[in-house]
């Protein structure tokens, strides 16, 4: 076997896929002529990049031809293999621009190192985006000049790729995301960080967390605090539900450890969540209390109708005649009567509170005297009541108006609000008044009774509200609410003027005619 010489190809090119392809070429057609009379450092240079498993490539001469190593053909993509051997600049024409200083800069003696160097390139028959690390560095001919350039590179497109995909996903996120080292120092947050914080992340990065938001010594008391603390000196996640009372948000926040003992802290705001679930449990609690205080009302008439009945029974063993005097009859009847009149009224009330809530409340309109059936509904309050002054309910107005109602509906209305004067009105004079406004008519029932605090006049008309907390006066604080769903539902409004001790006033405005 023949001894290797320093001419030989298979040491200059080495025994590889590329340096195969080295070998078919016929040098001595190149520019560069056949490989023995190619300079020394060249050959040198070429056998130890051709053999090495890292990328590298060597550009020589003056047109700078380029020499790479099978680690490097993929980088070079459909370029590969006809560009062995070709000018570094006609290969990477579309790069060139971004090259030629460093390039540049080796031909004056300068090696340059660069890190994830993004550049255009065209490899797969189109343009993308690739990332490079690399070095350049000047070789020398035999006679000392520089004559090529040297580099080992190797390609970060897919780390860069999914670090700035990463960095996507937390950039937009819909949680906030914040790191802190281990010294409590912001590295890092994301957008959504800077619009709940509302501060840009030039405000915050390099401060320190406890500085910024845990100043004062409740807030470094706080859940907040204790649960970073503890994941960064335990290692281990942890997530917790809490308030941040300097910006009024409920926050779910997930805490996880860095390598570098600080943190990686994701938080969401909850408040609405939170608010959402308070409100639950108020309408839960109210449905509860309304309950309770329904029993009670519905209990007292029973009780008495029960007593009622029981006397019957016991008048009825008696067997005497006059246990049975007509006038002793009469009067539990009419008093039976009334108690059973008050529970169909009670329960018709929670009736019509489930068929507001289930939009079952039409109404049967038709063209009537409102005026007329004011008077009807005064009428029937004028035996139970009669105040003090010897003065019964009074009645202002014109003789007649015509609206487009449900009959027994604005009954109910008109009956409530009278209902409630009474009720509430201390015994004084009630008066009612209607007022005939060509289009509209409005209807008030004014009471001298105990007034309705300021605060409380615009809850009474809500479902289960009741602007007193006392227990002698019964009702189901369902009156108003009623009466306000009736109200629209002819299109028209009610309200209430009302001053603590001089008593209250409330109006009803609906139109003559609903359009149609
Ligand atoms: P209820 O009378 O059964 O409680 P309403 O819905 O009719 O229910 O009334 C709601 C609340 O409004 C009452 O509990 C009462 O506090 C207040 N209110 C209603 N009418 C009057 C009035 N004329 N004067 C004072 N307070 C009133």
């Amino acid at each position: 076997m023949q001894a290797p010489t320093p001419h030989d190809p298979l040491i200059i090119f080495g025994k590889g896929k590329t340096g195969e392809i080295a070998r078919s070429i016929d040098w001595s057609k190149h520019p560069l002529g056949p490989v023995e009379n190619w300079d020394t450092n060249l050959k040198t240079t070429l056998s130890l990049a051709m053999s090495s498993l890292f990328p590298m490539f060597i550009a020589w001469g003056e047109e700078r031809y380029f020499f790479y190593n099978d680690a490097y053909a993929p980088i070079l993509g459909n370029k590969h293999p006809s560009a062995f051997g070709q000018k570094f600049q006609t290969i990477w024409s579309e790069i060139w621009e971004d090259l030629l200083p460093l390039v540049n800069s080796v031909k004056n003696g300068e090696a340059v190192y660069l890190e994830d160097l993004k550049l255009i390139m065209n490899r797969k028959g189109r343009d993308e985006e690739a990332y490079f690390t690399f070095s350049y560095s000047p070789v020398r001919n035999k006679a000392g000049a520089i004559d090529g350039l040297f580099c080992s590179a190797i390609e970060t497109t897919g780390r860069v790729k999914a670090e700035s995909e990463l960095e996507d996903i937390l950039e937009n996120m819909s949680d906030a995301f914040f790191t802190i080292d281990a010294n409590w120092i912001v590295s890092r947050v994301n957008l959504q960080f800077e619009k709940i914080i509302n501060m840009k992340r030039s405000d915050v990065i390099a401060k320190s967390l406890k500085d910024l938001y845990f100043s004062t010594p409740e807030q470094l008391e706080s859940v907040y605090v204790k649960t970073y603390s503890k994941v960064m000196k335990d290692r281990k996640p942890a997530s917790f539900i809490d308030y941040y009372a300097p910006f009024d948000i409920w926050t779910a926040v997930s805490v996880y450890p860095k390598p570098d003992g600080g943190l990686a802290v994701f938080f969401r705001e909850i408040s609405e969540e939170r608010r959402a679930a308070q409100e639950l449990k108020d309408a839960v609690a109210a449905r509860d209390e309304f309950i309770s205080i329904a029993s009670h009302e519905l209990k007292t008439p029973l009780t008495s109708l029960k007593i009622i009945t029981q006397m019957q029974a016991r008048l009825s063993s008696l067997e005497k005649a006059e246990a049975y005097s007509k006038d002793r009859i009469d009067r539990y009847v009419e008093k039976s009567d009334k108690l059973v009149s008050r529970l169909d009224r009670l329960i018709e009330d929670m009736l019509d509170i489930s068929r507001i809530r289930t939009g079952k409340l039409t109404m049967q309109k038709h063209n009537v005297d409102l005026v007329g059936i004011t008077k009807d509904v005064i009428e029937r309050f004028q035996e139970l009541f009669i105040v003090s002054s010897g003065e019964r309910i009074k009645f202002h107005g014109p003789d007649e108006v015509i609206a487009e109602v449900d009959v027994m509906r604005i009954e109910q209305v008109i009956q409530n609000l009278l209902q409630n004067a009474i009720k509430y009105g201390d015994g004084e004079l009630v008066e009612v008044f209607i007022k005939d406004l060509t289009d509209k008519v409005t209807l008030t029932v004014k009471d001298h009774g105990m007034g309705i605090d300021p605060a409380k006049q615009s809850i009474i008309f809500e479902r289960f509200e009741r602007g007193i907390n006392a227990n002698h006066i019964s009702g189901l604080g369902l009156g108003l609410y009623i009466s306000r769903e009736i109200i629209t539902s002819l299109g028209g409004k009610i309200s209430v003027a009302s001053e603590p001790g001089k008593g209250s006033a409330f109006t009803f405005e609906i139109p003559k005619q609903t359009p149609h």
